[in-house]
C-alpha cells in the first residue's frame, strides 16, 4: 500500500518534471517541449493499441513503420528543442510533420474506420494552440485527405464522415478562439505591467531630478537643461542666461532659529522667485541656499533686469511661524554663448560673478573674465598646494616690526613661503587666493599658526622673547572651531595669548560681519590681539572699528610707500593715525622702504614700522643673527639709525 503510494508519487513527480522540461529552454518553445511529451505518450499508447485494431498484417507493418518514423521525428524535435532552441521558434515545419505522420498512420491503419482517426483532433488542437486560426490550414488538409479517401470508397455520404469533418473544424475554431482570448488577456496584462513599470520609472526619474525639500528641479535637471539649451543654441541660435543665486545671511537664520526653520525659509524662496519669473524660466535648487535660474532667450539686458527684480523680491522680509526674517540674495549671471558653451563653464562663471556680487555687496553681477581667477594653472596649483601642506614644503619667514620711537623690536609678522620642488620659492600672493577659493586655507592657516608659534617658542628658548603676528583669512573667521584651535596651539608651544596678534583684512570683515565679529570677539576674549591689515584699501565702515575689539591698525603699504611725495597719501596716513589713536589703537605702517618715509611716520607719531628698510622677511633661524647685527655695540637698529 505504502509502496504503491510511493511509486505513484514518484511517477507523478517524474511526469511533472518531464512536462516542465529542461530549465534551460526558453519559454517560447516550452509548448513545443510539451507537445513532444504528448507525442511520446501517443507513440507509447498507439504502439500496443494497434494490436487491438483488426488490421491485416500488411496494414499492421505499415502502421508500425509509420510509428517508427514518428519516433525518429519526435526524437529529432526533442533534440532540436534542448540543443538548438533558436531553430524552433518557427514551428511550422513541426506542425506539418505532425500532420503528415498522422495522415500516414491513419491511412496505414485503415483510415476512416480506424479509431486512430481521432488523432486528427489532437493534432488540430495542438496546431490551434500554436498558430490560432491558421491551424485551419492543417484541418483543411485533414478534411481534404478525408474527402479523397471518401471519393475512393464507393459508399454514400454518411453521417460519421460529416460529423467528423464538422467537429474537426469546430475543434480548431474553438481552440483558436480560446487561445486567442488567453493570448489577448496575457498581452493586456503585460502591457499593464509595462505601463506600471514606466510610471514607476517616471516617478523615480522625477525624484532623481527634483529637490525633496522645495520640490524644485535639482542640479541634475539643471545640468540636463543646460545641455539641451546649448544644443538649441547651436541649431537655432537661441541665447540663454544663467543666474546663480546664493542667499545672504542664511547661515545666521539656520544658526539662530535651527535647521527646521531654515528649511521653511528655503521653501518660500521658490514661490517668491516664481512671482518674478512667471512661468517662462527654469528655477532650480542646487543645494543649500543656492538656487539657479535658466532664462530662455536671455541676454545681458533681460538677465540684468531679472537679476535686479529677484534681488528686490528676495530682500523683502519673509514671515515664518510668526517671525519676520530678512535675508538677501547675491546673483551671478553668465550668458550663453558669451561666457561659455558648456554647462560647467557657465556654472563656474556664474559662480565667479555671484561671489563677486557677494563680496562687493552689489546684489547682482554680470560675469566678466577679469573677475575670474580660476584658470587651469590655478587649479593645478591648488592640487600641488594640497600636497605641499602635508609634505612640509611650506616655511614661515619672519619680518620684524620695530618701534618708530625707540627702534626696539616690537614684533614679527609671520609670512608663509612655499619651497616648490620645481617652481622654486613661491610667494603667498600667488597661492593664498587659490587656497581661499578652494577651501585649503584652513589647513594652511593651521599650518602657519603652528609653525609661527613653534618659532616663537624656539626663539624664547634662546632668550629672544618677541610677539608674532599671523595673517588670518576671511574663510578662517567662518570656522567656528578656530578660537579653540588657536587656544590649543598656544598651549602646545607655551605661548601667552598676548604674544599673538591675528591680522585680519578689512574685506574679510565685510563678507559676513556677524559671524566674523563673533569669532573675533572670542579670540579677543582669550587675550589674543586683533589687528586690521591693509587698512584703507577695503570698504570698511568706521562703525566696525567701534564694534570690534581691535588693538591695532596696519596702514596699507600702498599709502605708506608714497607718503613722502604724495599729499593725498600723506593726508590719509595722517588722519588714519589720528583716528586710531583717538580710538586707543596702535598703528603699524607697512612698506617702509626709505628713511624719508621713516622720518615722516615718526613725525606723524606712528607707533611701529615694518618694511624693507628695516628688514625683508627672513627664515626664523636668521633672526638672532639679524638682531646682533642691528644692535651692534649701541643696541639700536642700524638700518633705522
Ligand atoms: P601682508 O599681510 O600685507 O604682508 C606684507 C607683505 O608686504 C609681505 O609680502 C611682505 O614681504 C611685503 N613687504 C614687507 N615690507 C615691504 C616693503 O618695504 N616693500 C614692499 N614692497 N613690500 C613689503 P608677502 O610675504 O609676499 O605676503 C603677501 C601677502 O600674502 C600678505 O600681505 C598677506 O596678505 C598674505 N600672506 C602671507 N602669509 C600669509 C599667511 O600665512 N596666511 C594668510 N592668510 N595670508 C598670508
Ligand atoms: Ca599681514
Ligand atoms: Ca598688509
Amino acid at each position: 500500500m505504502r509502496n504503491g503510494r510511493l511509486l505513484t508519487s514518484m511517477a507523478a513527480d517524474w511526469v511533472a518534471r518531464a512536462w516542465a522540461g529542461p530549465s534551460a529552454i526558453p519559454s517560447s518553445v516550452r509548448l513545443e517541449w510539451q507537445l513532444v511529451i504528448v507525442r511520446w505518450a501517443g507513440i507509447i499508447s498507439i504502439g500496443p493499441g494497434l494490436l487491438l485494431v483488426p488490421l491485416t498484417p500488411t496494414q499492421l507493418w505499415a502502421a508500425y513503420a509509420v510509428i517508427g518514423l514518428d519516433i525518429v521525428f519526435n526524437t529529432a524535435v526533442q533534440l532540436g528543442i534542448s540543443r538548438y532552441p533558436g531553430l524552433l521558434t518557427n514551428v511550422l515545419l513541426v506542425m506539418l510533420g505532425d500532420s503528415l505522420i498522422t495522415v500516414m498512420i491513419i491511412s496505414a491503419a485503415g483510415y476512416r474506420d480506424s479509431p486512430l482517426s481521432y488523432a486528427f483532433f489532437l493534432v488540430a488542437v495542438s496546431a490551434a494552440l500554436r498558430y490560432g486560426y491558421r491551424s485551419l490550414l492543417v484541418v483543411g488538409f485533414f478534411v481534404t485527405c478525408d474527402w479523397i479517401n471518401k471519393a475512393s470508397a464507393p459508399t454514400a455520404l454518411d453521417a460519421p464522415f460529416v460529423i467528423r469533418s464538422v467537429f474537426l473544424c469546430l475543434t480548431a475554431i474553438v481552440t483558436s478562439y480560446i487561445y486567442g482570448q488567453v493570448h489577448k488577456a496575457q498581452t493586456a496584462l503585460l502591457r499593464q505591467e509595462i505601463n506600471e513599470a514606466a510610471a514607476i520609472n517616471e516617478a523615480l526619474e522625477h525624484q532623481a531630478q527634483h529637490d525633496l525639500l522645495t520640490l524644485l528641479p535639482n542640479r541634475a535637471l539643471l545640468q540636463i537643461s543646460l545641455e539641451q539649451a546649448i544644443q538649441t543654441y547651436d541649431t537655432s541660435g537661441l541665447t540663454q542666461a544663467l543666474l546663480l543665486m546664493d542667499l545672504d545671511r542664511f547661515k545666521d537664520v539656520n544658526d539662530t532659529f535651527g535647521h527646521r526653520f531654515g528649511d521653511l525659509l528655503l521653501q518660500q524662496i521658490g514661490p517668491r522667485a516664481r512671482d518674478v519669473l512667471g512661468t517662462s524660466a527654469l528655477l532650480a535648487r542646487l543645494g543649500g541656499d543656492e538656487f539657479a535660474v535658466l532664462l530662455d532667450g536671455g541676454n545681458s539686458q533681460t538677465a540684468a533686469e531679472l537679476g535686479a527684480e529677484l534681488v528686490t523680491a528676495l530682500e523683502k522680509p519673509f514671515s515664518i511661524e510668526g517671525h519676520v526674517i530678512s535675508v538677501g540674495v547675491s546673483i551671478g549671471i553668465a550668458l550663453l554663448p558669451e561666457h561659455g558653451r558648456a554647462p560647467d563653464t557657465l556654472l563656474q562663471h556664474a559662480d565667479v560673478a555671484m561671489y563677486n556680487a557677494k563680496r562687493r555687496r552689489l546684489g547682482w553681477v554680470l560675469y566678466a573674465p577679469e573677475q575670474d581667477n580660476n584658470t587651469p594653472e590655478r587649479i593645478t596649483l591648488a592640487n600641488e598646494l594640497r600636497d605641499a601642506i602635508g609634505q612640509n614644503e611650506l616655511t614661515v619667514y619672519l619680518q620684524p616690526q620695530v618701534s618708530l620711537n625707540t627702534r626696539s623690536l616690537e614684533g614679527v609678522e609671520a609670512l608663509v613661503r612655499w619651497q616648490h620642488p620645481k617652481r622654486g620659492l613661491v610667494f603667498p600672493d600667488q597661492f593664498i587666493s587659490v587656497a581661499e577659493s578652494t577651501g585649503l586655507i584652513r589647513g594652511l592657516t593651521h599650518w602657519v599658526l603652528n609653525a609661527a608659534l613653534r618659532e616663537i617658542h624656539n626663539l624664547a628658548g634662546i632668550g629672544i622673547v618677541v610677539p608674532v603676528s599671523v595673517n588670518f583669512s576671511m574663510r578662517d573667521l567662518h570656522d567656528a572651531d578656530l578660537p579653540h584651535t588657536v587656544e590649543s596651539l598656544l598651549a602646545r608651544w607655551s605661548v601667552h595669548p598676548a604674544q599673538l596678534t591675528v591680522e585680519i583684512t578689512e574685506s574679510s570683515l565685510m563678507d559676513d560681519p556677524p559671524r566674523a565679529l563673533q569669532t573675533i570677539k572670542r579670540l579677543s576674549s582669550m587675550g589674543v590681539r586683533i589687528s586690521i591689515d591693509d587698512f584703507g584699501t577695503g570698504y570698511s565702515s568706521l562703525s566696525y572699528l567701534k564694534q570690534l575689539p581691535v588693538d591695532e591698525l596696519k596702514i596699507d603699504r600702498s599709502f605708506v610707500q608714497h607718503l613722502a611725495n604724495d599729499k593725498k597719501d600723506a593726508a590719509i596716513v595722517r588722519s588714519t593715525i589720528g583716528l586710531a589713536h583717538d580710538l586707543g589703537l596702535q598703528v603699524v605702517a607697512e612698506g617702509v622702504e626709505d628713511m624719508g618715509t621713516w622720518d615722516r611716520l615718526r613725525a606723524l607719531k606712528c607707533d611701529t614700522a615694518q618694511g624693507y628698510l628695516i628688514s625683508r622677511p627672513m627664515p626664523a633661524q636668521q633672526l638672532p643673527e639679524w638682531l646682533r647685527e642691528q644692535w651692534g655695540a649701541n643696541k639700536t637698529l642700524a638700518a633705522a639709525a
